[in-house]
């Protein structure tokens, strides 16, 4: 599973990147992308980045 952040709705908050750093990076255009698959260890933290993005941007595949 990896996570994928909606560049047209994430609204850079940086919410995903507080909740699971090892995960989510902010990119040059002040949006948040995905640089790690989702693990056994990231999981929850993931979860929570996906719960609290005020936009719903994020999703898994
Ligand atoms: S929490 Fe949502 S809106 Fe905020 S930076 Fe992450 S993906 Fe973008």
């Amino acid at each position: 599973m990896r996570a994928i952040v909606d560049q047209d709705l994430c609204v850079g908050c940086g919410t995903c990147v507080a909740t699971a750093p090892t995960v989510f990076e902010m990119n040059d255009d002040g949006k948040a992308v995905a640089v790690a698959d989702t693990t056994a260890e990231n999981r929850e933290d993931v979860q929570a980045a996906i719960a609290n993005c005020p936009v719903e941007a994020i999703r898994e595949e």
